[in-house]
């Protein structure tokens, strides 16, 4: 450690950061605006890009625009971080207590310039980058998906929190002679900490961003754009899933297909809109009866079904009749709903099979009037 130079370090930092926000500009450019923060995000290694050139330009240029300048342009770099952060997350920024923060560490760096005090302005220092990397770290683990970007970019935070800690602590009582660049180890050490720390955090956002994105292509990809039910094709995967694990562990499951009654009449009768409606309204109230393990998916048209694991005939038959009983109770204009049940208890059940039976005790319920539930034999 001894002979790293900290300058390089410092220097090397910068240009790490402005790549990395070379990266994020272009992922602001490309990604859609349902993404959220990568302004921010972009901006902030390019502050802390500025910073590092201030910072390691001490004794080349003036001390004020090197320490206070340099310093104040790193706090509103990792402030501005964090503002990412929470617009990533669907969060207001919460500008005006930051900006706050800020401006009082402004202050403060002005005043030890005005009068040096080398030990007060680490202390100011040290004490906003970990609260900034705190708030930072706990915003992350309060609204962060559970996954490796998440704890990468959180592990960053949490060791900045801990470092800049650290050097609050050591710096109480510190002498007001200045000793930055007559780094001891310990020192070396918070710099390097803070310089890969800073490299993990943004390639931790970057990889959080691309995430987010992969997310919302596979909900396009599995998820029904007016309704938001499940696709067919997701549907036919997540019925031979559950098929396949009811066969291995013996669990009986159901499988419910459901048809709106007359509904070319309300789109002739309403418009083709209020049908839309209909649709979601109906999505909507089917979904808040189902259990979180059961799958909705459209079928097609005005056609879904309902896929209920580790549910016997019996169970499936309550839950169909809690549907059909709450789609006829919603409110204009009225809607009713004919449901056909089948079950898989045998051990050779496809799902072909399945749906078939499943298909033809819908006819049935159709043939009976309508609003009403048929079970497969
Ligand atoms: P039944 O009781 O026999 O099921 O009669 P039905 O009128 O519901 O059945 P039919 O298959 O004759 O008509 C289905 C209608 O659903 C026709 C089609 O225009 C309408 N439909 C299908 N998809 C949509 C959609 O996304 N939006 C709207 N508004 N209507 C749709
Ligand atoms: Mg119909
Ligand atoms: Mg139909």
């Amino acid at each position: 450690m001894q002979n790293l130079d900290p300058r390089s370090i410092i220097l090397l930092a910068g240009i790490m950061a402005v790549l990395m926000s070379v990266v994020l500009f272009f992922l602001r450019r490309n990604y859609p605006p349902s993404i959220k923060g990568l302004t921010e995000w972009a901006a902030a290694p390019a502050l802390v890009f500025v910073s590092t050139l201030l910072l390691g330009s001490r004794g080349e240029i003036p001390d004020f625009l090197s320490i206070v300048v340099g310093n104040t342009v790193l706090l509103v770099g990792l402030t501005v971080l964090y503002f990412g952060s929470q617009r990533f997350f669907g969060l207001a920024p919460s500008v005006r207590l930051w900006s706050g923060a800020v401006l009082a560490g402004v202050a403060v760096l002005v005043w030890t310039h005005v009068e040096p005090h080398y030990g007060n302005r680490v202390l100011v220092m040290a004490l906003l980058m970990s609260l900034i990397s705190f708030s930072h770290l706990r915003l992350l683990l309060l609204h962060g998906a559970r996954g490796f970007a998440t704890y990468l970019t959180a592990l960053a935070l949490l060791i900045q929190t801990i470092a800049q800690a650290y050097r609050f602590a050591a710096a109480l009582g510190a002498p007001a002679d200045d000793t930055l660049l007559l780094l001891s180890p310990a020192q070396t050490v918070l710099v390097t900490t803070y310089a890969i720390c800073m490299m993990m955090v943004t390639i931790g956002v970057i990889l959080m961003a691309t995430e987010k994105l992969r997310a919302e292509f596979e909900h396009l990809a599995s998820h029904d754009s007016l309704t938001g039910a499940l696709t067919r094709r997701a549907l036919i995967d997540a019925c031979e899933q559950e098929l396949e694990r009811g066969r291995r562990k013996q669990h009986p499951m159901s499988l419910l297909m459901l048809d709106l009654d007359h509904f070319k009449a309300i789109n002739d009768t309403h418009g083709h809109l209020v049908g839309d409606r209909v649709l979601v309204e109906f999505v909507a109230r089917v979904t808040a009866l189902l259990r979180r393990p059961d799958h909705f998916g459209r079928f097609g048209g005005e056609e879904f079904v309902a896929l209920l694991p580790e549910t016997s005939p019996a169970e499936a038959m309550i839950v169909a009749e809690r549907i059909r009983f709450e789609v006829a109770a919603a409110p204009q204009p009225a809607c009713t709903v004919s449901i056909g049940a089948a079950s898989s208890d045998a051990d050779d059940t496809s799902l072909d099979t399945l749906l078939a039976r499943a298909d033809a005790a819908l006819y049935e319920a159709k043939a009976a009037g309508r609003n009403c539930i048929r079970q497969a034999a």
